[in-house]
């Protein structure tokens, strides 16, 4: 547990009992800011929490997302930011709404769409910008941010990161395994954001960051991560989840624990949602789906099915942004069971087909007026399968990204359907600029040291 004021100290997921494979050293535990630049640990491991911190009881008068993540982060940062940057940075990195939307009956859709790239990664990417700025300002020099994207994370981090002054960005993409709406976002010519297609899937977009931040070639190069392997991501992302407790009590009346599900690739989301709801003094009593699509190696593993980093290939699917065969935040949640955590009573997983996905968009908008993206889709598709199964209590689904995202498989399911949204409309007049790279580490590292 973390000393007062200091805030809670993290160690990496491979540090300890060896229990993970590929474990080398025992690292030592490390503070928030250190964990926040190094984005991975020495040893190849994540860094997790080594306890969790109290929440004090007045998160449950919090007026915004940014009032509520004020309450929250100070518990986990202590004062590694000071009180009045933490405020100003939570303010301008949370400046748009998170609607909590009843698809009638005890269902709804949490919105977490509103953001400048139309996708929830604005949220671990804002503030993780600022709060990488902050530091940065205080202690001098430049950073350069390695993100592997499956579609939404790399526009929000260039986004997010735009007109800082002490961070450049690297983006990797698989090609033509994002939609073309996001590919726009992620190539638009930005001063300061490089963008490569990358000859091979999402997890060897993830396997090359992960390669760079660990080459002793690149040690001292000022290199991080804004992926979900950064505690920048999973510290933000647990307020929409107290957000959302709250909304459904004062909007809609419902004070009973919901289940909440999690459309997942990654499982950073879902790590967050977890780590929100471990807090003493938190919420008791919310449980979780972890709802995937066909790369369902996590529902799996809950259910038995699979061995630990028994890790199938990535198949692409029309919720590509969850394209993901090997979960980064599987060894968070895995280090959680291991801590004790009782991990499959807290989550049930389900896994969803394309063809269920397409139906779900068709069937949500005909009975519920309601036009999901593909991958809340997954979500919705879970939420039925309990609906059908007898659940009845309040449940929310995470809507991760704006439909209008994703235009061709709204078409596939709904012809005539696709939203409009004016910020990527305007996208179609600008410049873009990109590299190809093949999936090997030493192109990346000709890359990186060029820079
Ligand atoms: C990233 C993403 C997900 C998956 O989130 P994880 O944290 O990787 O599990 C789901 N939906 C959308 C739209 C995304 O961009």
């Amino acid at each position: 547990m973390s000393g007062a004021g200091t805030g809670v100290r993290y160690v990496s997921t491979r540090a300890g009992d060896g229990a993970v494979p590929g474990a080398s050293d025992t690292s030592g535990t490390v503070d928030f800011r250190e964990a926040l630049l190094r984005g991975l640990a020495p040893d190849g491991g994540l860094y997790v929490p080594t306890g969790f911190p109290h929440l004090p009881a007045e998160w449950r008068t919090a007026r915004s997302p940014a009032e509520l993540g004020g309450t929250l982060l100070r518990a986990w940062l202590g004062d590694a930011l000071p009180e009045g940057e933490l405020d100003a940075i939570l303010a301008d990195a949370f400046d748009f709404p998170v609607p909590l939307v009843s698809l009638g009956g005890n269902d709804f859709v949490l919105e977490l769409f509103h953001g400048p790239t139309l996708a929830f990664k604005d949220f671990g990417a804002r503030f993780q910008a600022r709060a990488l700025d902050a530091l940065l300002a205080r202690t001098g020099g430049r950073l350069t941010v390695l993100v592997a994207t499956s579609g939404d994370t790399g526009s929000a981090v260039a986004a997010g990161f735009a007109g800082r002054e002490r961070v450049d960005v690297v983006l990797l993409y698989p090609r033509g395994r994002v939609s073309p709406m996001q590919e726009r976002q992620l190539t638009v010519a930005r001063p300061g954001v490089s963008s490569f297609a990358v000859e091979g899937n999402f997890d060897d977009c993830q396997r090359l960051v992960k390669a760079a931040l660990g080459d002793p070639e690149l040690a001292g190069r000022g290199l991080t991560s804004a992926n979900s392997i950064n505690v920048g991501r999973f510290l933000p992302q647990q307020v929409y989840y107290l957000w959302a407790l709250l909304s459904l009590e004062r909007d809609h009346g419902v004070s009973a624990a919901p289940r909440v599900i999690v459309p997942s690739g990654n499982l950073g989301n879902l790590t967050a949602g977890l780590y929100a709801t471990l807090l003493p003094g938190g919420p008791a009593g919310v449980r979780f789906v972890a709802a995937h699509n066909a790369n369902d190696y996590f529902p799996r593993w809950l259910a038995r099915a699979a061995e630990a980093f028994d890790y199938p290939a990535t198949v692409a699917t029309a919720s590509n942004a969850m394209d993901v065969g090997a979960p980064s935040n599987f060894e968070r949640l895995e280090h959680l069971a291991r801590s004790g955590v009782p991990l499959r009573e807290l989550v049930t997983g389900a896994g969803v087909s394309d063809a269920a996905t397409l139906q779900r968009i068709a069937a949500t908008h005909g009975e519920r007026g309601y036009l999901p993206c593909p991958h809340t889709a997954v979500g919705l598709e879970a939420l039925a399968r309990l609906r059908a199964a007898g659940a009845d209590g309040p449940a929310l689904v995470l809507a991760t990204a704006h439909p209008a995202k994703f235009p061709e498989v709204l078409e596939r399911a709904l012809p005539g359907s696709a939203p409009v949204a004016a910020s990527l409309e305007e996208l179609r007049d600008m410049p873009v600029k990109v590299s190809g790279l093949p999936p090997d580490p030493a192109a990346l590292r000709e890359v990186l040291l060029k820079a």
